[in-house]
C-alpha cells in the first residue's frame, strides 16, 4: 500500500523533474520536493490504511454464523470456526456453512445451483447412498458448503471445511475477486481522467508561456509539474472510499451494518422504504391474547386448563405443531409466533416435552409463507394424528367439520371467518388450528391430502405491539419525502390496524392483497403502485413486482426481508435490507445492509447518515476542485498580465499537502445540515456535480486566484518587499477561509459554530500554525524561500484572503433568501 503511493505517474514525473531541475541548478529544491512527496505518500498511506481497517472490521461483523451442538449445548459460532465432526443444524434460509453428512432431515430441500448449476432445489434425506461413485448432484445425504436450504430443516455432521469442501475446490480455480467500486467512485475516477487532460493542457500552456516570458527552463518545468500534481484531483476516489468506510463504521455503531459500500451513498437518495410488518415495524414480541373455540371467544384472561374437547386438542395442537423448543432450564426459543403458542399451551397445562413423549412426531409439512400453514404428524397408539395451523382462510379451506365435546359438528366457515376478521381488525395476528385422524395410511397420503378433510379446532389471536420508535420514524420519513410501505404475509385487517396505528395510512386508504396484486396486469399495477402503502397476504415473490414497479417509475427503493424467498427482491432493490437477529443467511447475503436490531427506525437513521455523508462528500469535492482552480488561475494569468510567477513550485506543493489536504479531509466529519430530514430525497439520477457545484468551483476558484494575483500586482509595484511570501500566504489563507465557509451548504458560519466539527477546528489551527511557521521560522524560510512578513503585510494578507470567506458566506445568504421566498409561495401540483 505504501509503495503504491509512489507508483502514481504524476508523482514519478514530479520526482523526475526535480532531478532535472537539480541538474539545471535548482539543487536545493530537490530535498524539499522529495520531503514533500514522502509526506504526501505517508498521508495517503495512512488514509488508505484506515479505510482498509474500517472495511475489515465491517467484514468481520458480517461474517456468517452457524448453529452447532457442542458438548450437548446449542450455540452460534462463526462458520469459519467449524471443524470436522461438528454437529450443525440447518433450517430454511441457511447457507450451508461446511460440507455435511446429513443425519436427520425433515422436508429438507437444498438449492445446489452454486455447485451444480441446477436451479431446482433437491430433496435431501439421511438414507445411505446406493452407490459409492455418484455425481455431486445425486448425493442426497450430503449438504455442501455454499448451497442454500430452501425448505425444511436438517442436522448434519461436518466432514469438510474451507478449501477441503467441494466449494473450496471450485473456488481454488477462480480468481480472487477485485474490489468493486461504488458508482460515485467510478464517476469521480472518470471525472479525474477528464480533468487530467484539461489540467495537463493548462500546465503545458503555463510552461510554454513561462518560457516565452523568459523564465528559466528548470523552474518552469518544476512549476508545471508541481501544479499538475496539486491541481489533479487524484485523491478523490480514495477520499470517497475513506468517507464511505468511516460512514459505514458510524452506521454499524447504530445497528446498521453495511455490506456493500455503495449502499452508503445510495441511502441518501432513497424515496421509498418497503418494510416488513412483523418484527420490523412491530416488536415481534407475540403474546396469545385471544382464543376462539366451541363457539366461544375469550380475550384477555385465558382459561387455565380445560379438559374437554375441542379445548384439549386445541392446546395439544399448539404445543405439538410447533418448532419452538423450551429447554428445561432457560427461556423458550424459536419463531416468536410459535414461542407464544408454546407459552399459551404451557399455561393451559400442555407442556410440549410431556406431550411429545405420548405423541412422538413422525412427520411434518414445514411452514412456508407461500402456503401460510404447517402440519405435523404424530403417532398415537396405532393411529396417526395430524395437527395443522396457519392463516384462517387456508386452514378452513381444508376443514370439513369442527370438533366438539360430543364428536364432530357441522362447520360454519362464515361465522368463524367473521370472528377471525373481527380479531384482525383489532390488530390481532390470527391463526386457525385443525386436526385429523389418519388410520395408518398416512405414509401413502400426499401433502395436500393430509391437509384436507380436517376438523376445525379453534382460532388463536396474537398481539404484537408496534415498535415504540416506529411511529416517530414513519413521521420522520414523511417529512423527509420518503414513502413508507408496509408489506406483510398477515391478514389485511391486521395489517391495516397496525398501519393506522403507525400513521402509515389513513382509514380511507386502500390495502392491496397478494391475490389482488397477482390479478393485475403489469401496467395497471404500475399505475396503482403509487397509491398503495399497505400490502397484505403477500407472497415473498411478489415483493419483486413491487420493487420493479416502483423502480420503473424512477424511484429508489429500500426493501426489507428476512426469508429465503426474499433474497431476489433484496438483490433487486436499490437498498436491500436484511435482518440480523432473525432471518435467513441468504437474505443477509443478498442484502446491502443488515439491521442488527431489526428495527425500522434504524433504516431511517441510516438514511439520514447517508444523506449527511453524501452532502459532505460534495463539500469535499467542492473544496478540492476550487483549490485546484485557485492554484492554476494565477499561474496561468500572471505572464499575460506581465507579472512574475506568483508562486514557486515548492509553494504549490506545500499548499497541496497542507492547506488542501488537512482541512479538506475533515470536511467529511461535518455534522448533518440543519433540516437534513426535512427536504425531499435527491433525485436518484441527479448528477453529483449538479446543484451549482460546478459554478461554485469556477467562480470561487477564480476569485481565490485573482486575489492572489492582486497581491502580486500590489506588492510588485508598491512598497511591499515580500510580495511572493504574501501571495503564498494569501492563497493559503484564502483556502482556509473557504474551508470554513464551505462547511455548510446554506447555514451561515456563525450559526453553525466552530465547535461542531472539532477535527476541522484542529486542522485549521494546525494549518494556520504551519503557515505562520513558513513565514517566521528561519529553517522554513530557507527551505520554502519565504521571508518574514511585517505586521502590516500580514494584516494586508489577512484582509485580502478574507474575500473568499466573505463571498461564500454571501452566496449562502442569497441561497437562504431564495429558499425562504420559495417556501412562502404556494406549492404547485
Ligand atoms: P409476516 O409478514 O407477518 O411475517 P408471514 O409470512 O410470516 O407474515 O406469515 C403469514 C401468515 O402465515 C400469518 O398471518 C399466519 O397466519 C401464518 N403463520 C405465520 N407463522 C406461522 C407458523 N409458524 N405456523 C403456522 N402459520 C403461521
Ligand atoms: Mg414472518
Amino acid at each position: 500500500m505504501l509503495l503504491a503511493q509512489f507508483a502514481d505517474f504524476m508523482v514519478l514525473l514530479l520526482l523526475a523533474s526535480a532531478v532535472v531541475a537539480g541538474f539545471l541548478g535548482e539543487l536545493q529544491d530537490i530535498a524539499a520536493i522529495v520531503a514533500i512527496v514522502l509526506l504526501n505518500a505517508t498521508l495517503g498511506f495512512l488514509q488508505e490504511y484506515r479505510a482498509e481497517r474500517a472495511l475489515a472490521a465491517l467484514r468481520a461483523l458480517a461474517a456468517p454464523q452457524a448453529r452447532v451442538r457442542r458438548g450437548s449445548e446449542a450455540r452460534q459460532v462463526p462458520s469459519a470456526a467449524l471443524v470436522p465432526g461438528d454437529i450443525v443444524a440447518l433450517e430454511a434460509g441457511n447457507v450451508v456453512p461446511a460440507d455435511l453428512r446429513l443425519i436427520e432431515t425433515a422436508g429438507l430441500r437444498v438449492d445446489e445451483a452454486a455447485l451444480t448449476g441446477e436451479s431446482q432445489p433437491v430433496d435431501k434425506s439421511p438414507v445411505p447412498l446406493p452407490d459409492a461413485e455418484l455425481p455431486l448432484g445425486d448425493r442426497h445425504n450430503m449438504a455442501y458448503k455454499g448451497t442454500v436450504v430452501t425448505y425444511g430443516r436438517g442436522i448434519g455432521v461436518v466432514v469438510a471445511t474451507g478449501m477441503a469442501t467441494e466449494l473450496g475446490r471450485v473456488a481454488g480455480l477462480l480468481r480472487v475477486d477485485q474490489p468493486v467500486r461504488t458508482p460515485l467512485q467510478r464517476r469521480l475516477a472518470q471525472l479525474g481522467q477528464r480533468l487530467s487532460i484539461v489540467v495537463l493542457a493548462l500546465c503545458a500552456l503555463i510552461f510554454a508561456v513561462g518560457l516565452v516570458a523568459g523564465e528559466q527552463l528548470g523552474r518552469m518545468l518544476l512549476t508545471a509539474v508541481s501544479l499538475a500534481v496539486a491541481a489533479l484531483p487524484e485523491a478523490l476516489p480514495a477520499v470517497v472510499t475513506i468517507s464511505l468506510a468511516l460512514g459505514a463504521r458510524q452506521m454499524a455503531r447504530r445497528h446498521a451494518l453495511i455490506r456493500r459500500l455503495a449502499a452508503v451513498e445510495t441511502l441518501g437518495s432513497v424515496t421509498h422504504i418497503c418494510a416488513d410488518k412483523t418484527g420490523t415495524l412491530t416488536l415481534n414480541d407475540m403474546r396469545v391474547e385471544a382464543l376462539y373455540a366451541d363457539e366461544r371467544l375469550i380475550t384477555g384472561e385465558l382459561p387455565a386448563a380445560e379438559d374437554r374437547e375441542p379445548w384439549s386438542s386445541l392446546f395439544a395442537a399448539l404445543a405439538l405443531s410447533n418448532d419452538a423448543c423450551w429447554p428445561a432450564t432457560g427461556r423458550p426459543e424459536g419463531d416468536p409466533t410459535e414461542v407464544a403458542l408454546l407459552v399459551a399451551a404451557a399455561r393451559a397445562g400442555r407442556e410440549k416435552g410431556a406431550l411429545e413423549a405420548l405423541l412422538p412426531r413422525i412427520g411434518e409439512l414445514p411452514f412456508s409463507p407461500e402456503r401460510g400453514k404447517m402440519t405435523t404428524l404424530h403417532q398415537r397408539d396405532g393411529e396417526v394424528v395430524a395437527f395443522t395451523k396457519g392463516a384462517p382462510e387456508g386452514v378452513l379451506a381444508g376443514c370439513v367439520n369442527r370438533l366438539t365435546q360430543s364428536g364432530s359438528a357441522p362447520l360454519e366457515r362464515g361465522t368463524i371467518l367473521a370472528v377471525a376478521n373481527q380479531l384482525a381488525r383489532r390488530g390481532y395476528r390470527v391463526l386457525a388450528v385443525s386436526c385429523r385422524r389418519l388410520a395408518g395410511e398416512s405414509a401413502q397420503l400426499s401433502a395436500a391430502a393430509v391437509e384436507a378433510d380436517q376438523s376445525f379446532l379453534g382460532l388463536v389471536g396474537l398481539q404484537d405491539p408496534p415498535r415504540p420508535e416506529a411511529k416517530a420514524a414513519v413521521a420522520a420519513c414523511q417529512s423527509a419525502g420518503i414513502r413508507v410501505i408496509m408489506i406483510t404475509g398477515d391478514h389485511p385487517a391486521t395489517a391495516r390496524a397496525i398501519a393506522e396505528t403507525l400513521g402509515i395510512i389513513e382509514p380511507a386508504d386502500a390495502v392491496m392483497t397478494g391475490p389482488e396484486l397477482a390479478g393485475l396486469p403489469p401496467d395497471e399495477f404500475e399505475r396503482r403502485v403509487r397509491d398503495v402503502r399497505v400490502y397484505a397476504r403477500v407472497a415473498p415473490e411478489q415483493k419483486i413486482r413491487i420493487v420493479k414497479a416502483l423502480q420503473d417509475r424512477g424511484e429508489a427503493v429500500a426493501m426489507t426481508g428476512d426469508g429465503v424467498n426474499d433474497a431476489p427482491a433484496l438483490q433487486l432493490a436499490d437498498i436491500g435490507v436484511a435482518m440480523g437477529a432473525r432471518g435467513a443467511d441468504v437474505a443477509r447475503e443478498a442484502a446491502d445492509m443488515v439491521l442488527l436490531d431489526d428495527d425500522f427506525s434504524t433504516i431511517v437513521g441510516a438514511v439520514r447518515e447517508g444523506r449527511r455523508i453524501y452532502d459532505n462528500l460534495r463539500k469535499f469535492v467542492k473544496y478540492a476542485l476550487t483549490s485546484g482552480v485557485g492554484e492554476l488561475w494565477p499561474l496561468l494569468l500572471a505572464p499575460f498580465l506581465g507579472l512574475p510567477a506568483p508562486l514557486l513550485p515548492i509553494h504549490i506543493l506545500w499548499i497541496n499537502l497542507v492547506t488542501d489536504g488537512l482541512p479538506g479531509l475533515t470536511l467529511v466529519a461535518e455534522p448533518a445540515e440543519v433540516g437534513i430530514m426535512d427536504r425531499p430525497p435527491r433525485k436518484p439520477r441527479e448528477s453529483f456535480f449538479g446543484g451549482g457545484l460546478w459554478q461554485h468551483v469556477l467562480w470561487v476558484g477564480i476569485l481565490m486566484g485573482s486575489v492572489t494575483l492582486a497581491t502580486v500586482a500590489l506588492g510588485d509595484k508598491g512598497e511591499a518587499t515580500h510580495w511572493q511570501s504574501m501571495a503564498f500566504t494569501v492563497l493559503a489563507l484564502s483556502q482556509i477561509g473557504h474551508a470554513l465557509a464551505v462547511r455548510s451548504d446554506r447555514e451561515s458560519f456563525f450559526s453553525r459554530g466552530l465547535w461542531s466539527n472539532p477535527s476541522l477546528l484542529g486542522a485549521v489551527g494546525l494549518t494556520l500554525a504551519l503557515q505562520l511557521g513558513t513565514l517566521y521560522l528561519p529553517v522554513a524560510n530557507a527551505i520554502l524561500r519565504t521571508e518574514p512578513l511585517t505586521a502590516k503585510e500580514l494584516a494586508v494578507s489577512l484582509a485580502l484572503s478574507s474575500a473568499v470567506f466573505v463571498a461564500v458566506e454571501v452566496e449562502k445568504l442569497v441561497k437562504r433568501r431564495v429558499q425562504r421566498s420559495r417556501a412562502c409561495q404556494p406549492r404547485q401540483s
